[in-house]
């Protein structure tokens, strides 16, 4: 209903630079995370001792979330990862943790909010300095 509206998915601006790692399972590029990202995303009693070398899966279909020495899925990471879910909530800013639905509140429902600057201003959406321990794609 929104989606011609120029939302900018926290962090989602990099995710073009894909590398050439490829997921096993779904054999889409990945994105590479660093090392924190990892260690904040995944679940603690999942956590791989080695936080090096881990990719973002970028497909929509694909049930992994991260690839490299093991693979975690989403059931294995503490947050859900936006283009990898249909189904509300999806976040559009995790420092913030404000989602789609949220946007579609203070719009179409509250009428507090008129455009994504009046979101921003509103629920701090895609201003928070969190990203690379919060977002799932790290940025
Ligand atoms: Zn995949
Ligand atoms: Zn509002």
């Amino acid at each position: 209903m929104f989606m011609n509206m120029p939302v900018t998915i926290c962090g989602a601006g990099s995710i073009e630079d894909a590398t050439v790692a490829r997921c096993p399972v779904c054999n889409t590029p990945g994105k590479k995370v660093r090392p924190k990202t990892v260690e904040n995303i995944v679940k603690e009693a999942m956590l791989p001792i080695v936080l090096e070398g881990y990719h973002l899966c970028l497909s929509k279909n694909c049930d992994v979330v991260y690839f490299g020495h093991q693979i975690f899925g989403k059931n294995d990471v503490r947050v859900r990862v936006w283009f990898k879910e249909a189904e509300h909530p999806i976040p559009v800013c995790y420092c913030k943790n404000v989602t789609e639905k949220d946007i579609v509140n203070h719009i179409a429902i509250w009428g507090c909010c008129k455009d994504i600057k009046d979101i921003q201003k509103h629920t701090g959406a895609n201003t928070g300095k969190e990203c690379l321990t919060k977002n799932p794609a790290g940025t």
